[in-house]
């Protein structure tokens, strides 16, 4: 297994901006480092699909959501898209879906769209 630092797409679930994600692999779980805004004719550069296990949350030095600063992120339930979360909203609306429920759980698997 290869716990190389993977970025996934992201979209802010405020404002729906695109935007990518940088995952690494830290004391045993995958740590949300950062996140960018992403132009909309940027594809990101590898498209390989793979996907990655493990339990993951935010990195102490997360500064949130480039777009609308949101503390954490979900990944949806229904489309297993990543969108950006605040632990003070009530309820995630998943920007790519519409999917809109209650935060619960953990996040145990996310497909990457390419390795650094
Ligand atoms: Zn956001
Ligand atoms: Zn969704």
């Amino acid at each position: 297994m290869v716990n190389a630092p993977f970025f996934v797409n992201f979209t802010c679930s405020s404002t729906r901006h695109p935007g990518v994600a940088r995952f690494e692999w830290v004391n045993e779980q995958w740590l949300l480092v950062g996140a960018s805004r992403q132009r909309p004719e940027s594809n990101p550069v590898a498209a390989e699909q793979r996907s990655q296990s493990g339990s993951f949350a935010c990195a102490s030095t997360y500064t949130g959501c480039p777009s609308c600063k949101a503390d954490s992120f979900v990944q949806c339930g229904r489309c297993q898209s990543l969108g950006c979360w605040d632990n003070s909203w009530p309820e995630y609306t998943c920007p790519a879906c519409g999917n809109q429920g209650p935060v619960s759980g953990g996040i145990e698997s996310v497909s990457a769209t390419g390795s650094s």
